[in-house]
């Protein structure tokens, strides 16, 4: 699409929101060649800049009067088209010390958002006038309410306008954004006029269709998502109810035609969770003969055809439409699982132990560390710092081990873990095992400054650009601190940790704003009480699906007070068991046990025996 789209001279802004701003579907489209991501809501911009999406944001949705503030503080431009909505977003934005793109939307006859063509220059006019906005351009939005299709006739009419709106104001626009997903064929057909530089595309790019008829797009796939549901009732049924027929549970008649006794599979899913006319079955022969709330019934075929392959237990794929692409994506119901990146068992060879604890002392040779197919070496800070020297020591095959003593010191050598193993791996997920949520000093720094801005009073602060605040401005909330960038002053963006991939796991105790936090960037945690509940087994299961969710293995950090011998946290077996899953996953990338000083050489024992469970020490080993 990207590509296309660029041979016409055309940039696009990805748009997300059909999966509620999920930051791997966000990486991806960024990936892809898009240069701004659209979304049409705070809580989906909020998850995204939580995910380490730095990008531009774009506001679809035109913003209300009443949030002015908040949307000022969270996204670079929005789609607009009331101008007292945009005299409200110019104080914001004057107050914040920001300067808000405004894109003004024009309706061209599909009756959703714009001005009306005749209001178009006044409001511009008021709008140039406003310090704290600037316009970037104007765009149109077609094929939404009234199904009114993109042509060269409503597009040159939009160039039109433009031109209009650049002679009014005496300067050029930025961008003349001619739609969406509906667009894109009359570019294809190379009917675009010329002066269209921008797109605005979700439904294309998503599932591969274009969405005037829904026909494939030449050289996409349609199968980018996929929705999955167990069979949990397989049966013979007639295909005629019997009884005295009244209304269905949702206030439909529904009718039949009696195609005899059919083979007949009932699934874990229902309208609660999915648009079900928007699905369609991956397996050949299915068809989807209706649903309630939980249930979706499936035809299996002839019950006399013993050769379907289906069986209970199965689980069934279907594709989804982009409403039941929305509808399932949020729906809580519905898990969500990000596939395709994930490279989980490669075994490392060689170990790196970093950090002067007495730890690793002799970790060279440690016994069970050869049994384990381990060769060990060491790292210490050289004079040229410590990233140098990390670079050369780290290699695909090399598992850092790191135990930094200092507590202070512990979160510099984290980002910095995180950097190198993600620069060997590509993106890795945080299992973060420990009785509080000792987040990232970077990290609670950055929430707490994005706190004060949204708790600001409006009008009498002084304006001023804060950096790093937080959510709301560019820098993510996970960003390493800068002075552990990498020597190149690339972004690295691959290191950041993203906070759906970050898991807390065995938590004892969480102060107010931990909790805040834990909640705004909606980490997965796991207390002691969900280990009560659960056991160990399946909270390490759970935890591991969701921090290695489509990356490249996991970052595990160990903090030894969670484990106390039972009293309020694990048994010393509980961490072996834990360690011991971790090591089989397969998805270990570094282990870090730093900010913690041993009180014995029991106690440093313990810890080297949990270091080799991770390494997949068993006690008897096959
Ligand atoms: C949703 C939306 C888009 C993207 O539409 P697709 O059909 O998914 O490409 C573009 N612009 C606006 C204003 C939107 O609301």
């Amino acid at each position: 699409m990207t590509t296309l789209c660029a041979e016409h001279g055309i940039s696009v802004t990805g748009v997300t929101k059909a999966t509620c701003g999920m930051p791997q579907v966000a990486r991806a489209m960024l990936d892809g060649g898009v240069n701004a991501i659209g979304e049409s809501r705070l809580e989906n911009i909020h998850r995204l800049r939580a995910g380490g999406i730095l990008a531009p944001i774009v506001l679809l949705r035109i913003p209300p009067l009443s949030g002015a503030g908040e949307i000022v503080a969270s996204v670079d431009r929005s789609l607009n088209s009331e101008v007292s909505v945009v005299q409200s977003l110019a104080r914001a934005a004057e107050n914040l010390g920001r300067l808000h793109e405004v894109i003004l939307m024009v309706d061209l006859g599909d009756l959703r958002e714009g001005l009306w063509p005749d209001d178009l220059l006044p409001a511009a006019r008021g709008i140039a006038e406003l310090p704290g906005v600037r316009i970037a351009g104007i765009g149109t939005n077609l094929s939404c309410y009234g199904g009114i299709m993109p042509t060269e006739k409503n597009m040159r009419a939009l160039v039109d306008h433009a031109h209009r709106v650049e002679d009014a104001l005496g300067f050029k626009l930025d961008l003349i954004s001619g739609g969406n997903s509906s667009s894109l064929p009359l570019v294809a057909a190379g009917k675009m006029p010329s002066e269209v530089n921008h797109l605005r595309i979700g439904e294309a790019i998503l599932l591969g269709r274009e969405t005037i008829e829904r026909r494939p797009w030449p050289g996409t796939m349609q199968d980018a998502f996929v929705v999955a549901a167990e069979i949990i009732e397989l049966k013979r049924k007639p295909s005629v109810p019997i009884g005295e027929s009244g209304q269905d549970a949702f206030g439909g008649k529904p009718r039949f035609t009696d195609r005899g006794e059919r083979l007949r599979a009932i699934l874990n899913i229902g309208r609660e969770d999915v648009d079900v006319s928007g699905l369609e079955p991956l397996t050949p022969g299915v068809t989807i003969v209706g649903a309630s709330s939980d249930h979706l019934i499936l035809d299996a075929g002839p019950a006399a055809d013993e050769t379907g392959a289906l069986r209970l237990g199965d689980e069934v794929r279907f594709t989804p439409s982009y409403s039941a692409l929305l509808a399932a994506m949020t729906s809580g119901y519905v898990e969500k699982r990000p596939v395709g990146r994930e490279q989980f068992s490669r075994h490392s060879t060689g170990l790196l132990a970093v950090g002067r604890s007495p730890i690793l002392e002799d970790i060279e040779r440690w016994p069970g560390l050869r049994a384990l197919g381990y060769t060990a070496a060491k790292a210490e800070l050289g004079a040229t710092g410590p990233a140098d020297t990390w670079e050369k020591a780290l290699s695909p095959e090399i598992l850092p081990v790191i135990a930094a003593a200092q507590r202070l010191t512990a979160p510099a050598y984290g980002a910095l873990a995180r950097r190198v193993a993600a620069r060997e791996h590509g993106p890795l997920g945080m299992l973060w095992i420990s009785p509080r949520p000792d987040l990232p000093a970077e990290l609670l720094a950055s929430e707490l400054a994005s706190e004060s801005t949204s708790q600001r009073p409006a009008g009498n602060q002084p304006a001023r650009e804060k950096p790093g605040a937080g959510l709301a401005g560019r820098e993510s909330p996970l960003l390493e601190p800068p002075s552990l960038r990498s020597p190149t002053g690339e972004a690295s963006a691959e290191s950041r940790v993203s906070a759906e991939n970050l898991v807390f796991l065995c938590l004892q105790d969480a102060g107010p704003t931990e909790q805040a936090m834990i909640r705004r960037l909606r980490i997965e945690a796991y207390t002691m009480e969900d280990v009560d509940l659960l056991g160990v087994r399946e909270v390490v299961r759970r935890a591991m699906r969701t921090a290695a969710a489509g990356t490249r293995g996991l970052y595990v950090r160990f903090d030894p007070r969670c484990a106390d011998n039972g009293r309020d946290g694990l048994t010393n077996r509980e961490v072996h068991l834990a360690l011991e899953l971790i090591a089989l996953s397969g998805l270990l990338r570094a282990f870090d046990l730093s900010g913690y000083t041993p009180s014995g050489t029991r106690e440093i024992k313990r810890l080297q025996h949990f270091i080799l469970s991770v390494l997949g020490k068993r006690i008897l080993s096959r």
